[in-house]
């Protein structure tokens, strides 16, 4: 790989004191100097190592979206709406207890329960909600374990530590699900150059999923404690425009919030994120505008095609034509995040020629700001 790999130093110093930070977990669960407290990461003493896998797996150190296109796909990164992809469909889940758990259409839970099921995988690394509204990775081996995890956290989750943890364990055959960051980070250990290679070749699945921001833990935490007993929250939920709002279940009903009052709580690296669609994964799932208890599912690679399609045959799904106006619109949003994050990282650094941690990105150049 061509951009330069440095050392946890580097990585506090570039990325995580800058708010630049994703929190999706890629640095943790490696060694004993970085840990999650609370939503942030932090590094707990001096680690003088120049070169470590922490700095090469960020999705906020320099990345080459090419090359892990390539890597991915076998194809350049095309910088357009979607990303490479075969097809773009809708779907839901035909498995009652799927539905009941999970957050839209139960697509991305029925298919890796399916895909344990089969023999497929032996493991997967979800992210489960524990107590006071914080996440963490959680490694799933059963039907049972994956429902456990169903249902969207708006928090940032460091969820990508359980691979490390769990890759390390006996399992030959890993799957991941995971929001757009932790994708890319994935994708680029799968093209680490150090010698340490991660157990990366155990990762044979990747479910992304639709993300058009996550919120940052304490200052969300601190807002929702003035007025809800958080502990009681159950479903959270943000449905598609033009409702503008927050949901979340609470025993006395359900209550929204206005996205006005929520927005200052989103993760500041948020708006420099130009992927809205999870682009390095086989298979990439969201909502359907319009049409609830559907995904959206945009099929990326073979390996995501037989899983839906073996997922069709054992009846636990159904699969349907997306509308063209929700086609339409789902990649009109997707270039929106992707100006916008173009436009908000040339104001960061004050120059065209510095894309911050966008490398290889040429093909983003029809996109860019005046
Ligand atoms: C932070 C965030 C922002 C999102 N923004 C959008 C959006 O703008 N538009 C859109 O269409 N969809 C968005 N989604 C995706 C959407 O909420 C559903 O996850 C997706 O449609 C899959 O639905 P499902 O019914 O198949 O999910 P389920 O079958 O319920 O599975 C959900 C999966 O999400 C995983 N998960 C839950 N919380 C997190 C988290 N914090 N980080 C990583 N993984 C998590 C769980 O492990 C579970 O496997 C977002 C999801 C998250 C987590």
């Amino acid at each position: 790989m061509s951009t330069e790999i440095k050392g946890p130093q580097d990585l506090e110093k570039e990325v995580i004191k800058t708010d630049l930070c994703t929190l999706c977990g890629a640095c943790l669960g490696l060694c004993p100097y970085f840990r999650v407290y609370k939503g942030k990461v932090v590094l707990m003493d001096n680690c003088n190592l120049s070169q470590g896998r922490c700095y090469s797996f960020c999705p906020r150190t320099p990345s080459s979206l090419d090359e892990v296109n390539q890597r991915t796909f076998g194809a350049p990164y095309p910088g357009d709406s979607l990303g490479t992809h075969l097809q773009v469909v809708m779907a839901k889940s035909l498995d009652k207890a799927a539905l009941a758990k999970s957050q839209y259409g139960g697509i991305a839970s029925t298919l890796v329960a399916l895909a344990l099921k089969k023999g497929m995988i032996d493991a997967a690394i979800l992210t489960k909600r524990e107590k006071e509204l914080l996440s963490s990775g959680a490694l799933a081996r059963n039907k049972r374990q994956v429902l456990a995890c169903a249902g969207s956290n708006y928090i940032a989750s460091p969820t990508l530590e359980a691979f490390h943890k769990g890759a390390q364990d006996s399992y030959k055959s890993i799957a991941a699900v995971g929001i757009p960051c932790q994708v890319l980070a994935l994708g680029k250990m799968r093209l680490n150059p150090l010698e340490d290679k991660n157990n990366i070749e155990k990762l044979s699945l990747v479910i992304g999923l639709f993300c058009t921001w996550a919120l940052s833990y304490r200052d969300f935490f601190r807002f929702l404690k003035k007025e809800y007993a958080v502990q009681k929250i159950g479903k959270m939920d943000i449905p598609p425009p033009p409702a503008n709002v927050f949901q979340m279940e609470l025993p006395e009903g359900l209550k929204s919030i206005p996205l006005d009052l929520i927005r200052p709580f989103i993760r500041p690296t948020c708006t420099v994120c130009v992927d809205m669609t999870a682009e390095f994964s086989d298979l990439s799932v969201g909502a359907v505008e319009g049409l609830a208890g559907w995904n959206t599912v945009i099929v990326r690679t073979l390996r995501g095609q037989e899983l839906m399609e073996e997922a069709r045959r054992a009846r636990v799904i159904e699969i349907a034509e997306l509308p063209g106006a929700n086609l339409d619109h789902l990649k009109e949003a997707a270039l929106l995040k992707k100006k916008r994050a173009l436009e908000n990282i040339v104001k960061r650094t004050g120059s065209k020629e510095n894309l911050l941690y966008l490398q290889g990105a040429d093909a983003l150049r029809p996109l860019w700001p005046d």
